[in-house]
């Protein structure tokens, strides 16, 4: 018999941009999606890739209740714009039960909002791109960038060229710079925990994690 593969359902509603991003990608990644909007031409746009998609107000609890919102695993409250309509949302699924509501949140006060009315996780897809392309700008070798917390982060570093050539002993950042590197990418191979006698050529992507302060220097090449 087939193994039954225990599968996360998960609801995106609102499919702007970033709503229709989640949707896709979690798709691509074999996931099950239901999509609700109320805008017809927005459910036209997203049906023929997700699972379900349904033209609902999403603010009517009795929708919710007929298309068994409890049931699913996550729900993305990815209205964007209308911030009452994502607030009034994310307050009616935490009400009727839904286990991981994840918001979209526009700024940090509405983002406090939807912790305080229950949101499990809240996002802030605009700022956190913005830091992101910021970092990629300033130099050239930085290629992404995650906030871990307000004065932490990881970064993915293309190999400075002061470094090529030195194994990761030697070039000692940890102790040279406080960041330590947890991988490196040498093409499609990834090198996870890289050892003290990993060669660091050119090429070679590092995935680094340290204070901001610390990679901010690396970053700028004036460790
Ligand atoms: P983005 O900034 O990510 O592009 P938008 O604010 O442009 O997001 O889009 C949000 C989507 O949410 C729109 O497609 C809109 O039709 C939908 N939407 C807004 N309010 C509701 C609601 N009450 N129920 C369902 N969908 C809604």
């Amino acid at each position: 018999m087939a193994k039954v593969k225990t599968q996360k359902l998960f609801a995106v509603i609102g499919l702007g941009r970033f709503g229709t991003s989640v949707a896709k990608t979690l798709c691509r990644m074999g996931y099950e999606v239901l999509a609700i909007d109320s805008s017809e031409e927005r459910i036209n746009e997203v049906a023929h890739f997700v699972t379900h998609a349904v033209q609902a107000d999403a603010e009517d609890e009795e929708v919710l209740k007929k298309l068994g919102i409890r049931n699913f695993d996550t729900v993305i409250v990815a209205i964007g714009s209308d911030v009452q309509a994502n607030i009034l949302v994310t307050v009616i699924l935490k009400d009727m039960g839904v286990r991981h509501v994840v918001a979209k949140a526009q700024n940090d006060l509405h983002g406090k909002v939807l912790t305080k009315v229950g949101a499990d996780q809240v996002v802030y897809p605009e700022r956190d791109m913005g830091v992101r392309v910021a970092h990629a700008l300033v130099t050239s070798t930085v290629m992404d960038y995650l906030e871990l917390s307000p004065v932490h982060s990881l970064v993915e570093i293309r190999s400075p060229e002061r470094l090529v050539g030195q194994t990761l002993g030697k070039a000692d950042l940890r102790a040279r710079c406080g960041i330590t590197v947890i991988a490196i990418r040498k093409g499609n191979d990834v090198i996870a925990s890289p050892g003290a006698d990993t060669l660091i050529e050119q090429g070679d992507i590092l995935v680094a994690v340290g204070s901001n302060d610390d990679l901010s220097r690396f970053e700028e090449e004036t460790f």
